[in-house]
């Protein structure tokens, strides 16, 4: 989209580090935008023939642009979370957590405070598959989109909460790395948020530069001793950017974080101008990207720690459990429980976490769910086909596209001759979700508020 920027916003950037006001306008009036997803290292890649994948991503190895900008609706293997969807240049998050964690362990808990709608908690939980990871949303209605992604990309060890940023104050000095991806006035995504143009103004990124101070008054105390905190914004004003760098030094003393990066990436590196903060801008103009600031910091101060609640997660009785067995892969690593009718599998090492976000915050999701039990048999959840607990030993069926989609719009698919009970459909050996083979017709499982609508 082409799009004519105000004048006021072109001279609010005048002087900032890196900006080059030609090109910046040209690349805005001027070029398209660029499209790129991250690939999902827990399911198959998908065939290069559905998804015209071109170049990898310079900071971020399972980050691809695509060639041209397919209808992802359209796309079975996007429904069956085999990528997501994200702009390049907060792919970069990836670069930092390899970078901060190349000479020392990964992080134990690490919390995603801004989250919705899950790109850099998906990000997160493939670049730290190791780690217990909190996704939290503060905004209701965002957060059903939250958890339809997470559960989409499958993993096993990301909670979903709904809480406001001063509940983290409950957990003082628990998380290991914390990611605030702050609310901003979102000048960097202006090529694809058209409509954001116009809500630009110079008081709404002084409300904003307020509000990232207050999130981040609530949040830093939750961050433990020797923590990384990871800043960023899609905005370039620099009151949102390097100037709450320098805020954060002075308020809380924490230390900035210099990331060795390639020159060849373009990206411009910055120094606050009160307390010498590195950041790193991205500009369209220069990356193949949007608009990006991201910054790092390390907690090196004292701070109390709050070691969390010893409660044991409540099992499911026997009977249950050999319901779902045949059903999962290593069964043994999970904790299976009974949660309002529906059987949920949390790793067992996170159960002292799970019982310390469970007391403290409000959980939205919690581990995967595999399904609910009727008498001796389970009706399987989406969630258990799309994530990576599902044992090999389960019959899936691999569609044609044709048929994938009408498995996603929910609509009648006929077999003959398959084996009756619960399948697997896929579609390019993507897990897409269930449908059950009975003698006379087969009956479509497929989340009825998940399904596609557009013809
Ligand atoms: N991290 C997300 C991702 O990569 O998909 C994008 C996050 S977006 C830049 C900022 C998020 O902050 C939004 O989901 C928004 O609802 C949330 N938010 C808005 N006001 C907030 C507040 N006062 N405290 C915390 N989060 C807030």
């Amino acid at each position: 989209m082409q799009q004519v920027l105000p004048q006021s916003f072109i001279d609010s950037l005048a002087g900032l580090p890196g900006f080059e006001k030609d090109k910046f306008t040209d690349v805005h009036e001027n070029t398209e935008q660029v499209t790129s997803i991250r690939l999902n290292p827990l399911k198959p890649t998908p065939a290069t023939n559905d998804l015209p994948v071109a170049n990898t991503v310079p900071w971020c190895g399972s980050g691809r642009y695509l060639s041209a900008r397919p209808s992802f609706t359209l796309d079975p293997v996007f429904h069956g979370g085999a990528y997501y969807a994200q702009e390049a240049s907060s792919m970069f998050v990836d670069h930092i957590v390899k970078e901060i964690y190349r000479n020392q362990a990964p992080p134990k808990r690490v919390l995603d405070l801004c989250a919705a709608p899950g790109g850099k908690s998906t990000l997160l939980a493939a670049a730290l598959p190791g780690s217990f990871i909190v996704s939290n949303e503060v905004i209701k209605t965002r957060v059903g989109m939250l958890s339809e992604n997470i559960s989409k990309w499958g993993s096993d060890h990301v909670i979903v909460t709904n809480n406001d940023p001063k509940d983290f104050k409950k957990l003082p000095g628990y998380f290991d790395l914390m990611v605030v991806d702050a609310p901003c006035s979102g000048s960097g995504l202006f090529r694809k948020d058209v409509a954001a143009i116009n809500e630009w103004s110079e008081a709404n990124v002084e409300m904003c530069s307020l509000r990232q101070q207050r999130i981040l008054t609530d949040t830093i105390g939750s961050l433990k001793e020797g923590g990384f905190l990871i800043y960023s914004t899609c905005s370039y004003s620099m009151q949102e950017d390097e100037e709450i760098c320098d805020w954060i030094i002075n308020q809380f003393q924490l230390q900035p974080v210099k990331i060795n990066i390639d020159p060849s990436w373009a990206i411009v590196e910055t120094i606050s101008k009160k307390n010498a903060a590195t950041g790193y801008r991205f500009y369209p103009d220069k990356v193949q990207g949007e608009g990006f600031f991201i910054a790092c910091f390390r907690q090196t101060n004292p701070v109390d720690n709050f070691y969390g609640y010893h409660n044991k997660v409540a099992v499911a009785p026997k009977q249950i459990q050999s319901i779902v067995k045949p059903f999962l892969k290593n069964f043994d690593d999970y904790l299976i429980s009974d949660q309002k009718e529906i059987v949920i599998a949390s790793l067992k090492k996170w159960e002292e976490e799970i019982a310390t976000i469970s007391n403290t915050l409000n959980v939205r999701k919690s581990g995967v769910a595999i399904g609910t039990v009727k008498g001796k048999d389970l009706i399987p959840h989406h969630e258990l086909a799309l994530s990576h607990l599902l044992s090999n030993d389960i019959p899936a069926v691999n569609l044609a596209k044709e048929d994938a989609l009408k498995y996603l719009r929910r609509q009648d698919l006929v077999f003959e001759n398959e084996k009756k009970g619960w399948t697997i459909c896929r579609f390019g050996d993507i897990n897409l979700g269930w449908m059950k083979v009975l003698p006379n017709r087969v009956n479509n499982y497929y989340p009825p508020n998940w399904r596609i609508l557009k013809a």
